[in-house]
């Protein structure tokens, strides 16, 4: 099969970790007969800087026909003081907003291998993790009208919670159906002993749970959440949350597995078109020094494979090629203990091709 992919490389470590994963990819393409064919376009700082705008109308273009998008990392330093909606950040709320990517899925898994760079304690963590966190993406406060008004107290600024019933309900359905094809438990986190709009969450989510009797459905507090995360984690399989609570959550989620270059994600809408993109940022402090992890990167084209063109087989080829790099002792610094041996980004791609 030929597949178009729309590739966003981004700024600071993006390109070095897309280019990885695009090597990796095409390695996948030449063993199992498919064709990856990749279109370059620009968003974040560097297209700020060619085109005065994070988002070109050229690169939604793109994305819009392709079958998938790639995306590295955006943001840097140099335009920190730009206005929000010129900041590289926006390019990502617009690449959702317009490709209608409303659930981000972040599985946070601890490699056996990487066992020591858990912080928690090896007791609470027993024979290793694997949780998935369902986000809401394209809602919630990160969307809501915000602004500034004056008040007896001065100038005063606010960004509105809102979620309508159907953004709740699409966004329940991905994450039942996540965990019919894990361990059929769901756990939904909200606020809904103070938040209006986390009593609506909770009711629509119990209103689907009727179409899906076979996962058990469980409700918990964000605060509380946050500190089961590190007590308990072995408790949660797949949670569902909203936009903000997600974004925290899943940071949390992905520290425990060790190292933040480790985690891929996947941000799908209606019809299985999906970005693909490591959960870490552009890293500013390691760009251009060869020193970035690969792994989330790579990973995500796993999930890739998996979610918006069904290639299972392949999917599973990339994540055991993964596990047995790790297996063999290859480590970039970020997942290195004390004394081992250090690979660049080049050498840790080429350790994983190796086993492609
Ligand atoms: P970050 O994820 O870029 O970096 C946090 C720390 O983790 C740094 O020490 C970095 O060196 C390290 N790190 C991150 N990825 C790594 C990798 N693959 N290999 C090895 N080490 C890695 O987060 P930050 O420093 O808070 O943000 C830097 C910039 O990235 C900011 O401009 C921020 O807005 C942006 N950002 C972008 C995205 C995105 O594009 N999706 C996400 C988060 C942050």
């Amino acid at each position: 099969m030929d597949y178009k992919l729309a590739v966003i490389k981004g700024d600071g470590i993006g390109p070095e970790v897309v280019d990885a994963a695009l090597e990796i990819l095409d390695a996948v393409g030449e063993k199992f007969g498919h064709k990856f064919e990749y279109t370059e376009v620009m968003a974040g700082g560097a297209a700020y800087d060619k085109f005065g705008t994070p988002l070109p109308a050229e690169t939604m273009e793109v994305c819009l026909k392709s079958d998938a998008v790639i995306l590295g990392a955006v943001g840097g330093l140099k335009w920190d003081n730009l206005p929000g909606n010129e900041r590289p950040e926006a390019a990502l709320l617009g690449l959702r907003k317009g490709l209608g990517l409303f659930a981000n899925i972040r599985p946070a898994i601890l490699f056996e291998a990487l066992k020591d760079s858990c912080p928690l304690k090896p007791e609470i963590i027993g024979d290793g993790l694997d949780i998935c966190v369902v986000r809401e993406l394209t809602g919630g406060i990160y969307f809501g009208e915000r602004g500034f008004k004056d008040t007896d107290m001065g100038k005063a600024a606010y960004d509105i919670e809102i979620y309508s019933e159907k953004e709740v309900e699409r966004i329940a359905k991905v994450a039942f159906e996540m965990a019919m094809k894990r361990g059929k438990k769901l756990m939904s986190v909200d606020k809904a002993n103070i938040l209006e709009s986390s009593r609506l969450w909770r009711r629509v989510v119990q209103e689907v749970a009727k179409d899906y009797p076979e996962v058990e459905l469980s409700h918990m507090y964000v605060d509380n959440a946050a500190m089961q995360l590190v007590r308990d984690p072995k408790q949660f399989d797949v949670i569902v949350t909203s936009n903000m609570f997600g974004d925290i959550l899943s940071d949390e989620a992905s520290m425990i597995t060790g190292s933040i270059g480790m985690l891929p994600s996947a941000s799908l809408g209606d019809n299985n078109k999906g970005m693909y993109e490591p959960i870490h940022g552009s890293a500013p402090d390691i760009a251009g020094q060869e020193k970035a992890n690969p792994i989330a990167t790579v990973m995500s084209m796993a999930m890739m494979l998996k979610y918006s063109f069904g290639l299972i087989e392949e999917s599973d080829c990339i994540e055991s090629a993964v596990t047995k790099t790790l297996n063999a002792g290859n480590r970039t610094g970020d997942i290195a203990k004390p004394g081992e041996k250090v690979l660049t980004t080049s050498e840790m791609t080429e350790a994983i091709k190796a086993y492609i």
